[in-house]
């Protein structure tokens, strides 16, 4: 196999240069970190699941006109993605008080928000990306007016697809994490999904029993991390078909060629 050019590698990602000019290859790791990577350690099989989660989730916006990064997955642990500059922000939206605003307000976890909360932290490991008001990103000139209302509109409209998708599986999205990036074209650009959408970067729990199917199984030293992203592939459809299945349909076959 031909050497590719590494251009970038994150806590559980690495980007390759891509085939052709504008884009990239992303690559997904098993690797895990916590807590400004102060935690590491390794889920076995996430990089595969979250490539195949984040692939779904991607394709389902793209049709809903949501426009994204992704291009098309080219094997287990890869996809083809649009090359774009990353506005550096991490754009957090909420439905129910967890994690860090629980800590920080002093509000229960689990606690319903009366409104979807929408927040931004400002994308740098060495601060320990801090939280930030649309003030800071006018201020220091992050990103312009236009694009933070691109991506608040973006970030509503995801947050109920994802809602919905979730619900319909039995699940309730609490919180997760985007990120965005400046798709150019000649002089202009335009705001696109960037990163990922997975178990890692949301706050997921199954509504009936309130289990945690997401990367906190990891982060509080649950256990069962795997089997959580697997159970949320599951149910969204995208592993194999149990041996159960497997043995009727076989059956089916069976009786359709009378043998
Ligand atoms: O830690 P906090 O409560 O602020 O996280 C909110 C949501 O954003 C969680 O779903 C978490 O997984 C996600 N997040 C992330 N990457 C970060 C910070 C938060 O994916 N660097």
């Amino acid at each position: 196999m031909s050497r590719r050019r590494q251009i970038y590698e994150g806590k559980a990602k690495i980007l390759y240069e891509g085939p052709e000019p504008g884009t990239l290859i992303q690559y997904f790791k098993d690797d895990a970190t916590a807590f400004n990577a102060q935690k590491k350690g390794t889920i076995s099989g996430k990089g595969v699941l979250n490539n195949r989660i984040s692939e779904h989730i991607f394709t389902l916006l793209g049709m809903l006109g949501v426009p994204t990064h992704f291009i098309r997955r080219l094997n287990m642990r890869e996809q083809l993605i649009r090359q774009v500059e990353i506005v550096p922000i991490e754009v957090v939206v909420r439905n129910v008080a967890a994690g860090s605003l629980s800590k920080r307000l002093g509000i229960e976890e689990g606690t319903p928000l009366p409104r979807t909360i929408i927040e931004y932290y400002y994308k740098d490991d060495a601060l320990g990306d801090p939280l930030i008001s649309e003030e800071h990103i006018a201020c220091f000139g992050w990103a312009s007016q236009e694009e933070m209302n691109d991506i608040a509109d973006l970030a509503v409209r995801i947050n109920d697809f994802l809602c919905g998708l979730f619900a319909g599986i039995g699940i309730r999205l609490v919180d997760f994490k985007l990120e965005f990036g400046r798709l150019w074209e000649n002089d202009y650009s335009r705001i696109i999904l960037a990163d990922e959408i997975s178990p890692d970067g949301c706050r997921l729990w199954d509504m009936a029993s309130g289990e945690k199917l997401d990367k906190d199984r990891f982060r509080r030293d649950l256990g069962g991390e795997a089997e959580a992203y697997q159970e949320v592939a599951r149910r969204l459809g995208l592993m194999p078909e149990g041996e159960a299945n497997m043995v009727l349909d076989l059956d089916k076959h069976r009786k359709k060629r009378g043998i």
